[in-house]
């Protein structure tokens, strides 16, 4: 294939992007010469997995995940699954169409993070991080003669520097309610300096088995069978331990100076966020995310430039981790049935099995990555994220419920349901009756929206 025809493309950031335009269409004989290898066993011939002692604070002894299916990594494997998570299957594609060459090798020459992670004795505790590599950051560094020497070992961590304009913070900033420092605010305009990191999962099974209080090998079955049967290694090679899962990752926001994270000293503002993409980016108004995500931001700007520094951590668990097809279910069977608080959780847990599927247990690994051990002010109602960082053995010294005056007034159903389910609050916690009287807009409902600075429930439907 000729590689030598380039032509420069936009994509829908406005980047310019390269991308090769083959001569011919790739030849699936040629790049799939061999019958797949659906499965492998641990004692298949030649099958000799790098070694990867998972918990080692020195890299080099820990060894580089390796969990590509080219010729050079087949044999050697140490990982299942895929890097780049879901997007693995648009690499699918792009090589099916002959986009991408199938065996293209990334240059990583200047994509290093422009700060530095201080290596923490966390990195090396299997009871810490099980969930992410914690040297994903810096294969180019530990593992560049390998790469060197051919091998497909992909960083699961990127790290780089932002300017950001959000609509709420710039008109914050044009009242004169956060000032500008020249640093964290920049400028008139409200632009904001942060350091933004991007994690993709990596999984330790034994330590993710562990950490739910599960059997590994019935939680490699349940992975197995709802994947669709999607990574029979799960099943097959009990001796492979790493899995590169075919999910969402996490997004890190630092306003301030990285450093202090880890410093107990030093104030720090949190705010963990699971993906809701309907009002995160849509501006739905039946929940709170995108008022809290951006009270949030705020919180950790003002903490930043007042010495400490603000921390946002943004999962991809849409809906409760159950998905948006699930949540759009459950919406259309609440407004159906007259939405009220009191049947919230009942309404999901009828169309998925369960209320929450995000099982938080998880989730402390990325602050013991960062080396947080105290959090000053944590900007969440949820007793399922504080109640596993503190068993995680992070201090929370202060909880920030979201502001009234930030509540949409049809998420009040939502809000009034978590309140009764056990979320913190500093108001008074609704009765059963309450509950019922906590009731969403109707679809046709025109009337609008009223500042929910008011009673906690609606007393009839507008
Ligand atoms: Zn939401």
């Amino acid at each position: 294939m000729d590689y030598h025809n380039y032509s420069g493309q936009s994509d829908s950031d406005g980047d310019t992007v390269v991308s090769p335009i083959l001569d011919n269409q790739p030849n699936h004989l040629k790049i799939y010469a061999n019958m797949p290898i659906l499965t492998t066993y641990p004692h298949d011939k030649g099958n000799m997995p790098s070694k990867m002692s998972w918990g080692e604070a020195d890299p080099s002894i820990r060894g580089s995940i390796i969990v590509g299916r080219d010729a050079a990594s087949m044999n050697i494997r140490n990982a299942m699954g895929a890097y780049g998570g879901p997007y693995s299957i648009y690499r699918g594609l792009a090589v099916a169409m002959g986009d991408l060459a199938h065996d293209h090798k990334p240059n990583f020459e200047n994509t290093q993070p422009p700060i530095e992670i201080e290596q923490r004795p966390q990195w090396s505790d299997p009871s810490k991080i099980v969930s992410l590599d914690p040297f994903g950051h810096v294969t180019n560094k530990y593992f560049k003669k390998e790469i060197d020497a051919g091998l497909d070992i992909r960083p699961t961590i990127a790290i780089t520097r932002a300017h950001m304009l959000v609509p709420e913070i710039q008109e914050e900033v044009r009242e004169g309610r956060i000032c500008i420092d020249g640093k964290i605010v920049m400028n008139g305009t409200g632009e904001l300096n942060v350091h933004k990191g991007a994690i993709d999962p990596v999984w330790y099974l034994p330590g993710v088995a562990e950490r739910l209080k599960v059997d590994e090998g019935f939680l490699r079955r349940s992975l197995f069978e709802n994947s669709g049967g999607m990574y029979p290694e799960l099943i097959t090679r009990p001796d492979i331990k790493v899995f590169l899962p075919p999910i969402g990752g996490t997004s890190i926001y630092i306003f301030g100076d990285h450093k202090h994270l880890s410093d107990p000293n030093v104030r720090l503002t949190v705010r963990v966020h699971d993906e809701c993409n309907g009002s995160d980016v849509f501006c739905s108004d039946i929940c709170t995310c995108r008022p809290y995500l951006i009270f949030g931001i705020k919180e950790a700007i003002k903490e930043a430039q007042n010495g400490g520094v603000g921390l946002i951590v943004y999962f991809r668990k849409e809906g409760r981790a159950l998905g948006e097809v699930t949540k759009y279910l459950v919406y259309n069977a609440r407004k159906r049935e007259g939405d009220s608080a009191a049947k919230y959780f009942t309404r999901t847990e009828n169309v998925a099995g369960v209320k929450d599927m995000r099982f938080q247990a998880l989730m402390p690994d990325i602050f013991h990555w960062l080396g947080v051990t105290k959090i000053d002010r944590f900007t969440s109602m949820s007793n399922m994220k504080h109640d596993a960082l503190v068993e995680a053995g992070i201090k929370i010294l202060e909880r920030v419920p979201i502001p009234d005056e930030l509540i949409p007034p049809d998420s009040m159903v939502e809000m009034e349901a978590k309140i009764a389910a056990g979320y913190f609050t500093t108001r008074t916690i609704p009765h059963e009756e309450d509950l019922c009287r906590t009731i969403g807009r109707d679809w046709d409902d025109v009337q609008p929206s009223q500042s929910a600075n008011k009673p906690p429930h609606r007393p009839s439907k507008a």
